[in-house]
């Protein structure tokens, strides 16, 4: 089983917020993708394992995971990721490939550090801290596309 799913039951647990079982499998399906999906492709997954599922059950349920910090948005893609570290909230850089849609998430406390004395010196408070780096990745540019689907 994915880490992230044993991490959220745990996770849930702690926080005393309910871990359902539509919560869960919006999770699995995003877990499982190993690109960032859309809204529209969570419920299309969700629609093919568990039948007629209304599009504001996906959108409560990303909403929910979301803000417990499991998956994140990634705002340029439309698209939801899995966390690498949910269990403590942080600022993350995440590397997209634009080549295999392969995504990379980082946790770089210098690269926070350096947005939040830059944006604070504009006078700026950020209300989202996810910085977004589109790119090629390792082995798209080793010319390997073995992350290709
Ligand atoms: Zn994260
Ligand atoms: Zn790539």
């Amino acid at each position: 089983m994915n880490k992230l799913l044993q991490q959220a039951e745990q996770i849930c647990q702690e926080r005393g917020v309910r871990f359902t079982a539509q919560r869960r499998q919006v999770l699995e399906i995003v877990c499982a993708a190993r690109r960032p999906l859309g809204a529209y492709e969570i419920l299309d997954a969700m629609r093919k394992s568990s039948g007629r599922t209304a599009p504001p059950t996906v959108y409560r349920a990303l909403e929910f995971l979301k803000a417990q910090g499991l998956i994140h948005k990634l705002e340029s893609l439309h698209a939801f990721v899995g966390c690498n570290h949910p269990d403590h909230p942080h600022a993350s850089q995440f590397l997209i490939c634009s080549e295999c849609g392969g995504i990379d998430e980082l946790e770089d406390e210098q690269v926070s550090q350096s947005l939040r004395q830059a944006s604070r010196a504009s006078g700026f408070t950020p209300q989202r801290r996810i910085v977004e780096l589109i790119g090629t990745c390792e082995s798209c540019s080793r010319g390997q596309s073995d992350k290709r689907q």
